[in-house]
Order: C-alpha cells, then structure tokens, then sequence
C-alpha cells in the first residue's frame, strides 16, 4: 500500500470518481485558571512538575472535584454551537496506557457527553455548508514527553524521554462533527474553513487562547472517500493534530488523492490515525485506529455527574456572543465591502483583524488592503497565520494614520512594517529611527525639482509645449533622487507652476 501513496491521483480525477466525506475532531484547551479535577495552576512555561498534586498524578486515593468554571465554559461553547445540553452527563473512564498520562486512564466523556446534536453555518466562497456538531465533551489534557537524544525529537532513537506533567489535567472541549458530505470539491476549503469560524468562535466566547501554533487549539482531520453517487461511507483515516488553517486545507487535499490512488489499485484503506508533515505536506501512517471497545470506557464512580439547571444554561446563553451569521452581515453593511470584498476578508481569516483595526480607528477599507495585500503576503512567506504574524490591529490602524496625516506614503508603510516585524518599536518610533518621513518642505522639494528639470530638458521642453502627461517622468526622477520619500501631490505642482 505504501507505493501507491507515492502516485497521488491528480485532484480533478479524485472527484470524478469519488465523493469526499470529512469528520473533525477540535481540541480547544481552555483557560480556566485552574485544572479540570484539581487546583493546580494551569499557567504555561512553569517549571516541568511544579504544578502537580496528588489528583492530577493520579496518586492512590487522591479525589477529583469537577472545576465549575470549566463546566460553565463547555455549556456556552455547545449553545453557541447550537447544541442542546445535557440535563445529566457523566464523566467516563477511557482506559489506555500512555507515559504522558500519570493515571494510565483519561478521564473523559462518553455516551454522555454535556453538549450534543448542534450545527455550524460556514461559508466557502459565498457558498454556505451546514455543519452538523455531533458533540462537545468536556476531557482533561495529557502531560507531555520529550524525546533526548534522538534526530528528530521523535522517540525513535532516543536515548531516553522526560515527562512534564504540568499539562496534564488541563481543561479541554473536544467538538466532534457528524460526517461532512456534499462539499465536493470544496471539501478541503470546508475542512479549513470550520476551524478558521470555530476559532473566531471560541475566541468571541472568551474560553480559550484558541492559538493553534501553541497548541490551545488542535484539529484532527478524518477523511473518507465513497465511490460517486454510492452515499457508502468509505474506511476513514485520521490526521492528528494538524497546527494550522492551511495545514487543515492541505492535510485534506493530500489524503484525499492518496486515498484515490489506493482505492484505484484495487486495494483497501487501513482505519489508522496519521501523523501531518508540514514541511513536505504529507500524511504518514502513525497507530492502527482502537476501536471505542479498545478503551473499556465506564462511567468515572469518583465524580458527581453534572446536572446544569435550566436556569442556569439560559443565563450562560444571555452571554453569548453575535451568531457569527449576523454578525458577518452586519459589519458587511457597516464598512461597505462588496461581496468579494466580504468573501476575500473571511477566507483570509482576517475579518476578526479587520474589525479590531476598524474599532482602533482606522477605515474599513484600509484595513482591509493592509492585511489582504502586505500582511499576508508577509504571513505567507514566513508560513505563518496572519493573526500569528506579530502586528496588531493597533498597530496597523497607527500605520494609516501615520498615512493619512501625510507623514508617510503606502510605499513607505511598507518599511514601517518591516519594523515592526523586527521589534523596532511603535510605527512613530520607525519612522524617526529609520528617517522616513514624508519630505514636504517647500526648499528641498523646489531644489529637487529645479535638478530634474535640468537633467531631463526633453521633457521639460515636452511640458512647456502642453503635454502635461510627461510630469510624471519628472516626477519619478525626484523621487527617485528622495528616496520615494517626497510630498509627490506638491512635486507634481511645483514642476506644473515652473514650466507652465
Ligand atoms: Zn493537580
């Protein structure tokens, strides 16, 4: 089976032949204080151990308590995903040995889970997909290993491993859709597009970081292909913990065509998880996928289950965030977009960006150039998210206004934008600091066009005879001699007033 992952099938013959069906499974690590069953600090990049105790070691006889705030979090994530809530749920053992995992057990949610039977609306070119949440289940976090000595960091020829429990215990949601089908060819930009609106989601609920390049926010990608038409569901292979919005789109378009081509070779597709390379954009195989037998799961008898008042989970639904919807049709209205304009924003994943750029009081048009033409071109060519970059709305809103103040030009913010990504202070400190100030001065710019002139009389003469046009080559030539860093509006002017 190995060789035929080496022959992709090309994309456009994947779909004449099959039909893609997706599932995701999302981690979103919250950002509760404390532990889910315990009081330990969940602050990040502590010393390795130092925020353990006994539960969270899974010591003999330590005792777990569900931690409210958590349980509190997980309900308004289920209703902003349109899910009903439990009226009663337990937690459920899901037995498996793991290093990382001090109890050899996770304590997670099974058959019932606190939020279920919810749906998502999101958009792909103006086109709108439902999809339909199969549940939100509240876990604990793993610790983590780290592998010494070996090449790669990967435990294969390591010379021995360490493990920081700290994580472990960590508050987490899983949300688990039901299969995915019907996206055809958009399959892979669905895929992407669902965690990209999942995260703006979990970021305007205000439970989670929700950084997927941290790991607060982590998607596991299933993908199934069935022959056209059949409405079979096909083997389905897992990729864990794919770390970014394009890596989300690749991992799905990558699997698709070697599941094509597999399937093509009269062979059958192995239910296995699969690990995601970044650098190369390939899957390879990782663990044969346990059956949910595999865990023994039962019910966890330390815990309470959790039974959330009616009352309390319409109070927690009066605090919900703008259905992501409206909310897009609103600002739509309010800045003016086209429909392109909207689209281009969205899929960018630029347009919780553009709004705080917006609200820092720059004007919706320019916020958006800004960030769909230089910013993410820079993003893309460090292979990053545009909101990962390191530039602020803030900062961005400051840039234009440096602009519209004349004290700069679009060129010029360029560089300014090259200082920021070097940490060299506020856009006002980079332009003092790197002497880009617009030149507006009557003097030099008069001096400066006087030496144009006399360096180019062909065209000076074309002026004189009426071919206003040509001052444009007069105005290169001055700028040119400034650095681009001329007032070119007052340039144009002045070669007009000398020559005419
Ligand atoms: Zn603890």
């Amino acid at each position: 089976m190995s060789a035929s992952t080496e022959t992709l099938v090309p994309f456009d013959d994947v779909l004449a032949a099959y039909d893609p069906a997706l599932g995701l499974e999302v981690h979103v690590e919250l950002n509760t204080a404390t532990k889910m069953f315990c009081g330990c600090s969940t602050i990040f990049g502590a010393e390795p151990n130092t925020q353990v105790c006994p539960t969270c070691l899974g010591l003999p006889g330590a005792m777990p308590v569900v931690n409210a705030k958590a349980v509190e979090s997980a309900i308004r994530i289920g209703l902003a995903l349109n899910c009903s809530i439990a009226e009663w749920c337990r937690f459920a053992r899901k037995n498996y040995f793991y290093p990382d995992m001090p109890k050899n057990f996770q304590t997670s949610q099974y058959d019932e889970p606190i939020a279920f039977d919810g749906w998502m609306d999101v958009e792909v070119d103006g086109e709108t997909f439902r999809v339909e949440i199969e549940r939100a289940h509240m876990e604990e976090d793993t610790g983590k290993s780290t592998h010494i000595g070996g090449a790669t960091g990967r435990i294969h020829g390591a010379d021995y491993s360490l493990v920081d429990y700290n994580r472990a215990g960590i508050p987490l949601i899983e949300i688990v859709t039901k299969p995915i089908v019907g996206a055809g060819e958009k399959a892979p930009e669905v895929a992407r597009a669902y965690v990209q609106q999942l995260r703006d989601l979990i970021v305007a609920l205000g439970v989670s970081e929700a950084r997927m390049d941290q790991g607060n926010l982590r998607a596991d990608v299933n993908l199934s292909l069935s022959p056209k038409g059949s409405g079979v569901l096909g083997t389905r292979t897992e990729t864990k913990n794919v770390n970014s919005f394009r890596s989300v789109e690749r991992a799905v378009r990558f699997e698709m065509q070697r599941h094509a081509a597999i399937l093509g070779a009269g062979a059958s597709i192995l239910q296995e998880t699969r690990h995601w390379h970044e650098d190369t954009g390939i899957t390879t195989s990782g663990r044969e996928k346990s059956d949910a037998e595999d865990y023994r799961y039962f019910p966890e008898p330390d815990l309470v289950p959790v039974a959330p008042s009616r009352e309390w989970v319409e109070e927690l639904r009066a605090t919900l965030p703008e259905n992501p919807t409206q909310k897009r049709a609103r600002l739509q209205a309010e800045w003016g977009f086209s429909d392109l304009e909207m689209r281009d924003t969205i899929g960018a994943g630029a347009l919780g960006l553009v709004e705080e750029t917006v609200a820092a009081g720059c004007a919706p048009q320019a916020a958006r150039k800004w960030w769909l033409s230089e910013l993410a071109r820079r993003a893309n060519d460090t292979g990053v998210e545009i909101a990962e970059l390191g530039v602020t709305p803030a900062q961005v809103a400051a840039v234009q206004a440096l602009v519209e103040g004349g004290s700069i030009n679009d060129k010029l913010a360029r560089q300014v934008f090259d200082g920021l990504l070097a940490g060299e202070g506020t856009p006002e400190e980079i332009v003092a600091a790197r002497g880009l100030a617009i030149v507006s001065d009557e003097g030099a710019l008069s001096a400066a066009v006087d030496a144009a002139i006399a360096a180019n009389p062909d065209v000076a003469e074309k002026i004189r005879d009426g071919k206003v046009a040509a001052a444009g080559a007069l105005i290169g030539a001055v700028m040119k001699e400034m650095r681009g860093q001329a007032d070119a509006g007052r340039v144009r002017e002045l070669i007009i007033e000398k020559l005419t």
